[in-house]
């Protein structure tokens, strides 16, 4: 029966005409929706009353005698508890005996059909059996499940910075909360008031919409999705926030319309989710595969919802366990997605970061030789040094010149390249190509002296080898410098030094190894190295 406000209970109730008996089609239409229950005489005799619940004003429950006799209590929503059974509410009845004929049960201001629907009458919450237990235990593995991708999130986020990791924890946290609001898991652990609950349920909804949208949104790769249906999902995400949040915080501003709209209005947001996976699907995304496998229960519960919830000759149905399922299966699903992906982009940098230090390497060698060259040499300078390499020798060859001139730069290069062969093949020694025709050698060892010595040396055997017909023998000369450990000259002045001597063994005739300790001022914030001196080479050769 539907009423007003104005209407005394007792008297409307019983005009016997004014009830719709059999399988009505529930209105929200009156401000009053009134339930009647004829109690049989073999019933057990109820106690409570449960129903969905959804915002409502108060609840009024009448016990209506064989004899006229009317015990009446009146609820005002907020004073409502929650049932163990999820979703539901509970209202202790006014004594019910074997003299009661009927409960009427009315509800001022109903805003939601399945309150009216899901009415029943029951001794006690029916919930509270081994199955209930088992139901609980279910669903608390589930929330346990459902916690597991948050810790992996957590490490995937450690190591790579993406969004989609953060939606897919919103998304996870969300549903997890979900199965708490909408299952009796919440109500066991704190009791919360019926309303309090209903509007949360009403909020995280939302949130689990908008979280999954913005998560599909961030998670399709780049290209794989039409730009206009990835800009539609955020969109969809601020909808589904403004649609739940409203309709939680003014729920009677549309009453008797206003959940069919609510339910209504998130048919787009189902129609640009199956547009949108279908059309990442189309260009191959493979985040999309796990979504759409992912997603495929939650869609037909969603379905299911929307179509039963907008029908009128349909029951609202909420398909409750399907929607467990679909949780498990949305976060199972996704989370291997996000795995999957973690280890693509993973794979994509790693061989991103392969490339940059092969380049890197590249930058430092010399190419007609494979030598470093002479940017490795003063990066790394400190580092050989700290190796132990004490001696630098900087070496050219003599009258180079005249070999590309005489037999062509082909012949030239492939007497570098026999040159570079000779002064690498000590493992004391490192060879390095500054340009042209001049090598650096960093020495280690008690006789890097000779060691320097015997690279130079085999430069005209080797040469020899590798470019026959050359006439006279391909020669070098060298100027090296010993820096004694306790030092710490740098790269520059222990180059200049050494090029000094080289200049010096140029001018006493070529061919040779001129020699000489590093001038190095100890501790000396102003070194002043053997720079713009005038050295002669007895001098040097002394000092050696
Ligand atoms: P010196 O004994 O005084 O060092 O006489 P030099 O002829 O070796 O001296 P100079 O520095 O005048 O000549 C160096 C020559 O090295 C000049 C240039 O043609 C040649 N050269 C420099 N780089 C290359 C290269 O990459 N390939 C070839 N084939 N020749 C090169
Ligand atoms: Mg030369
Ligand atoms: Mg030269």
């Amino acid at each position: 029966m539907s009423g007003s406000l104005s209407d005394d209970i007792a008297t409307a109730i019983r005009s016997s005409g004014r009830w719709t008996c059999g399988d009505p089609i529930y209105s929200l239409e009156g401000e009053r929706a009134l339930l009647r229950f004829d109690i049989s005489a073999d019933d057990p005799l109820p106690r409570y009353l449960f129903s969905r619940r959804s915002p409502l004003a108060t609840v009024h429950l009448l016990a209506v005698d064989r004899d006229g006799a009317i015990r009446q209590t009146s609820l005002p929503a907020g004073e409502l508890s929650s049932a163990l059974s999820g979703g539901y509410f509970k209202a202790p009845l006014p004594t019910v005996d074997r003299q009661t004929q009927q409960v009427v049960v009315a509800f001022d201001f109903p805003s939601h059909r399945m309150t009216l629907e899901r009415a029943y009458l029951a001794p006690s919450d029916l919930s509270s059996g081994p199955d209930f237990l088992r139901s609980m235990l279910l669903l608390a593995t589930l929330a346990g499940m459902l916690s597991m991708p948050l810790i992996f999130n957590t490490a995937f986020y450690r190591i790579l910075r993406e969004p989609f990791v953060l939606w897919h924890s919103l998304l996870t946290i969300s549903l997890l909360l979900t199965i708490l609001v909408s299952s009796g898991l919440a109500v066991v652990l704190f009791d919360p008031p019926a309303m309090t609950l209903s509007w949360m349920t009403t909020v995280i909804f939302g949130l689990t919409v908008a979280s999954g949208a913005m998560f599909t949104h961030s998670f399709i790769e780049p290209g794989r999705l039409h730009p206009f249906l990835r800009r539609s999902l955020a969109y969809c995400a601020v909808w589904a926030l403004f649609l739940s949040t409203s309709h939680a915080a003014f729920p009677f501003v549309g009453r008797s319309f206003q959940s069919t709209a609510y339910t209504a209005a998130f048919a787009p947001v189902i129609v640009i989710f199956i547009l949108s996976l279908s059309d990442a699907l189309r260009r191959g995304s493979r985040a999309a595969k796990f979504q759409a496998i992912g997603y495929m229960p939650i869609i037909l519960v969603g379905l299911i919802r929307l179509i039963t919830g907008v029908v009128p000759a349909l029951h609202s149905n909420d398909v409750m366990i399907l929607f467990y399922v679909g949780c498990v299966f949305e976060v199972l699903f996704t989370t291997l997605g996000v795995a999957d992906r973690f280890m693509t982009i993973k794979r994509q940098r790693d061989h991103a970061r392969f490339e940059a230090d092969m380049l890197e390497r590249l930058s430092e060698r010399d190419a007609l030789t494979g030598l470093l060259n002479r940017r490795a040499m003063e990066q790394n300078f400190e580092r050989f040094r700290a190796e132990g390499y004490h001696a630098l020798a900087v070496l050219d060859l003599d009258h180079f010149k005249s070999v590309n001139d005489l037999h062509g730069h082909l012949v030239g290069d492939a007497v570098l390249k026999a040159v570079a062969q000779a002064l690498q093949a000590d493992a004391h020694v490192q060879a390095f190509r500054l340009g042209g025709e001049e090598f650096v050698l960093l020495v280690r060892g008690e006789d890097a002296q000779a060691r320097a010595e015997r690279r130079r040396q085999s430069i005209s055997a080797i040469v020899a080898n590798a470019a026959p017909g050359l006439g006279s023998p391909v020669t070098a000369s060298m100027g090296l410098v010993l820096a004694s450990s306790g030092t710490d000259p740098e790269f520059t002045e222990l180059y200049d030094q050494a090029d000094k001597l080289l200049y010096n063994a140029k001018q006493a005739g070529r061919n040779r190894t001129i020699t000489a300790s590093a001038q190095v001022c100890l501790n000396s914030p102003d070194r002043s190295p053997l720079i713009g001196r005038t050295l002669r080479p007895e001098q040097l050769r002394a000092s050696a």
